[in-house]
């Protein structure tokens, strides 16, 4: 029997905890860059699921991998070996570029797991007294909502009364050469850099084009380990393969691109599923990854045969639907018809992003309702967005989006926003 939406809603209130605040629409069907509410109303998706579902809802070829290998095996744990995981860490380690893989299944889990490496790799690689270890991260970061991460969050909302913090991490203003050049001076026993190309949740911040390259440069002159944290920005989201791979154009991993900043740890989640199932991973080469021996780290569904499978395929898409370079056309033209828009409007201040990572920032204050009820009659208008912080609005569908989609929802934008 299907649920209306209200029962959905009432049913969720109830039964669930309260750790989020959704949008009051309930889905029940995606298909490519849309989504049906459970009365049948057609929207397009311009989430993703936080850039989850770049390869689109229930791609035909992503479902067909996931449940060819659902009837044949679908866990055994890493007690034992199984016939598909060597198969995707070797996809996975050629596609982009690294010795290793080491996989787990949600992104902060996978940003945990980084942290261990890193810490490890210090202690016995780079002679850190033991305990002593320091990782510097940015203001306003988001790495996801264990203990350890949020203890280096400065959003109230998601550090506030979880304390004890785990210590050992070094806070610096993103975007800020000098100062990330000043903390690697003075503070000891520095491990890492830990950051995201493009900030993400803190709402689509861009840094200045320079900035990771200068980030790069100053993690190697200090020998300390580059880490990107591409759980979002990652997998054709921002026109690249990688945020870390600047403006490069190819579909897959090049070495020789001036532009590319190797990061010594790459943490994928995401869409390296395709949105299909929680699969996420740290790829590094055999000097840093090798100081994880048996015993040392681990995860019952880490590495599961669905999960290999599913996540070749999701990488295979990208490459064979030119996903990278549809998501740095379609993202060009979004904010070129946004800007036309801006240009005689009061309500959008700006908008800002990389590919399809976009976010219109509302002439409003961060405490005020604006955006969300802007969100609320997009909804109406059969378009899905969700506000970050208060008055911003992230703009992120599907990279499998046509031209001709994408003018609609430009549409769809520009005449809600005119009835602000
Ligand atoms: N890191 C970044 C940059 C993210 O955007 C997110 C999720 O939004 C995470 C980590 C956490 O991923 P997950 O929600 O799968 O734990």
């Amino acid at each position: 029997e299907k649920l209306s939406s209200k029962d959905a809603i009432a049913l969720e209130d109830k039964y669930g905890a309260h750790n989020y605040h959704p949008l009051p629409v309930v889905l029940s069907r995606g298909e490519g860059v849309f989504m049906w509410d459970a009365e049948g109303k057609k929207y397009y998706d311009f989430l993703s699921a936080y850039s989850a579902v770049n390869q689109g809802h229930c791609h035909p070829r992503i479902v067909n991998a996931m449940t060819e290998q659902a009837k044949t095996l679908t866990l055994t744990s890493r007690a034992f070996y199984n016939d598909m995981l060597g198969k995707f860490e070797k996809y996975a380690t050629e596609y982009f570029g690294f010795d290793k893989l080491l996989p787990m299944n949600t992104g902060a889990e996978a940003v945990e797991t980084a942290i261990k490496i890193c810490r490890k790799w210090a202690y016995e690689k780079k002679g850190i007294p033991e305990e002593k270890a320091k990782i510097i991260v940015f203001e306003n970061n988001f790495h996801g909502r264990t203990t350890t991460i949020i203890s280096f969050s400065n959003d109230e909302g998601a550090r506030k009364n979880f304390g004890p913090y785990t210590p050992g991490f070094v806070k610096v203003p993103y975007n800020d050469a000098d100062a990330l050049q000043k903390a690697l001076e003075t503070e000891e026993n520095v491990a890492g850099v830990l950051i995201e190309p493009i900030q993400g949740e803190a709402g689509v911040f861009r840094p200045d084009a320079d900035f990771i390259g200068k980030v790069k440069s100053l993690c190697n002159e200090n020998g300390v380990l580059f880490i990107a944290d591409e759980i979002q920005t990652g997998i054709a989201r921002t026109g690249s393969l990688l945020a870390v791979c600047g403006d490069c154009t190819c579909q897959g991993h090049c070495e020789k691109q001036a532009t590319y900043q190797r990061p010594d740890m790459l943490i994928l989640g995401k869409a390296l599923s395709g949105g299909a199932y929680p699969v996420s991973g740290v790829l590094a080469d055999d000097e840093v990854m090798n100081v994880i021996k048996p015993g040392q780290h681990g995860s019952t569904f880490g590495g599961n045969p669905v999960a290999a499978a599913v996540a070749m395929e999701a990488l295979e898409v990208v490459r064979d639907e030119n996903l990278a370079q549809n998501a740095r056309n379609l993202g060009e033209l979004f904010r070129e018809k946004m800007n036309e828009y801006i240009a005689q409007s009061t309500i959008v201040k700006l908008v800002r992003g990389k590919g399809l990572l976009n976010a219109i920032v509302i002439n409003d204050t961060e405490d005020s309702s604006t955006a969300w009820d802007i969100c609320m009659a997009l909804k109406e208008n059969g378009l899905l967005a969700k506000p970050t912080h208060g008055n911003i609005i992230r703009f992120a569908p599907p990279l499998v989006m046509t031209e001709e989609q994408l003018l609609d929802c430009v549409q769809i934008i520009t005449s809600t926003l005119k009835k602000f």
